[in-house]
């Protein structure tokens, strides 16, 4: 990789503005998975472990009702109350705003990852209640060498999504040095994910251990692949991975489909599909793709029969009649939900011969299990392999981790969507922004 880390600069005594991810899922204040945490602990330990003070920030969720401090209501918010006919009116809107906005503090606030942090490193955490406020101010002047500060959800600022100037100013006076680790968002282009870096206000930006490995591994499958080189593809819609298709065609020897998308490509190929998932307008691409996977010599597998049913379960994992049929026989009231036993075969069989496999995208409706076979017989192939296995973050990470076969895989990334934008060949704006070395 061409950017700078963490290892390329003297951290000793610096102060070091650390951009993770900690959005983590939370059920009633409790957090509910660990692995983002886990993902920044090289990171944070080397940072302390060399004398750098400190200080994390991240988002959490999307708070909506957000109060800009000392400030109280937006212009846009004040005008919606001012509106209102009657002074009572008023006041009960203003107090239901504020009560939503009290409430939303504390749903989304970091301060439950500060305690588990604690736990994790062995020593305090410091907890800044604010972003950019008296907290954060006392919080960072106060850091010695090897401490920890955690700031509050970033998106409590509303500047953090609009890569506001003076907050991102503010940021970059906490810091010597800043350090990005969050791949989660390295897609974005945020105040604290990219715009302190991009604007200059810091000299010194690098990636942290986690970034690095992200890139390292997936830009060298990428660019580098040991072949054959498979790639598959799953989810709901084509419309969502166009440029995914037209890039992973170039790069791998084969490419699988599955998922919801691969009833367009069926369709295109004249199929009927019954009441599958179909994009229309997006038949005249699909047939792009063919010719072009022919054009350049390369293999691209479609299901050869599918688990279908007469209507989508509701709710999603309700228990429903199913059959299997080939594709060039999907009666008209049905549709495909799952790719069937024989197209499983066939995609494992590809897996099996594979050097190296990315994967993204669940086979079918894998949230109820009668519809899951496709997404477990993929895992299981990539799990059985010798290969380099990477996934590509998002549901087919989930379905793997659920399933017990993480430690088979050589590579989860932690980042759905940034990563599939690497997939895209896209440049990541959180990466773009960093020191080259
Ligand atoms: P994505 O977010 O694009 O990766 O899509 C994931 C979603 O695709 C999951 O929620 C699946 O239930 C859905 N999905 C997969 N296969 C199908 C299918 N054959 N028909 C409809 N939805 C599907």
């Amino acid at each position: 990789m061409n950017k700078k880390s963490i290892r390329d600069v003297d951290v000793k005594g610096k102060r070091c503005l650390v951009r993770v991810d900690f959005n983590v899922p939370m059920k009633d204040g409790k957090i509910t998975d660990e692995t983002r945490i886990n993902g920044a602990l090289p990171t944070i330990k080397y940072l302390i472990e060399n004398g750098a003070k400190v200080i994390l920030c991240s988002h959490m969720g999307k708070p909506h009702n957000v109060l800009t401090p000392g400030f109280g209501l937006t212009k846009k918010e004040k005008k919606a109350v001012e509106a209102m006919a009657t002074l009572s009116e008023q006041q009960e809107a203003t107090c239901k705003y504020l009560e939503a906005a009290l409430k939303d503090r504390k749903k989304f606030s970091l301060r439950p990852v500060a305690e588990k942090l604690s736990e994790k490193l062995g020593q305090p955490v410091v907890f800044a209640e604010d972003v950019v406020g008296p907290c954060a101010d006392a919080a960072v002047s106060a850091l010695k060498d090897g401490e920890v500060v955690l700031l509050e959800n970033t998106r409590f600022e509303k500047g953090e999504e609009k890569r506001d100037e003076a907050l991102c100013k503010k940021l970059a006076s906490y810091c010597d040095i800043y350090v990005n680790d969050a791949f989660g968002t390295a897609h974005r282009s945020h105040a604290t994910t990219a715009a302190i870096a991009e604007y200059g206000f810091v000299d010194t930006a690098v990636c942290g251990f986690l970034i690095e490995k992200e890139l390292s591994v997936m830009a060298d499958a990428l660019e580098n692949p040991v072949r054959p080189f498979v790639a598959i593809l799953g989810g709901a819609k084509v419309a969502d991975k166009l440029k995914v298709i037209s890039n992973l065609l170039e790069k791998c020897d084969t490419l699988i489909i599955g998922g919801g998308m691969a009833y367009t490509f069926l369709k295109a190929k004249g199929y009927e599909v019954g009441t599958s998932l179909v994009d229309d307008e997006q038949i005249g691409y699909c047939k792009d793709m063919m010719n072009k996977a022919e054009e350049l010599g390369k293999k691209l597998l479609l299901p050869v029969d599918a688990n279908i049913t007469k209507d989508f379960p509701n709710p999603i994992d309700a228990e429903v009649e199913c059959q299997v049929y080939g594709v060039d026989a999907i009666p008209a009231d049905k549709m495909g939900l799952d790719i069937g036993p024989k197209t499983a075969e066939l995609y494992a069989n590809e897996v099996k011969s594979a050097k190296t496999v990315i994967w993204n995208g669940p086979m079918g409706v894998f949230e109820n299990p009668i519809f899951a076979k496709g997404t477990i017989a993929v895992a299981k192939a990539l799990a059985d392999t010798e290969a380099t296995t990477i996934i590509g973050g998002g549901d087919s990470a989930a379905a793997v981790t659920q399933l017990g076969y993480a430690d088979k895989m050589s590579h989860i990334s932690t980042g759905g969507g940034a990563s599939l934008e690497l997939f895209e060949g896209k440049k990541l704006p959180g990466i773009e922004c960093l020191n080259n070395k």
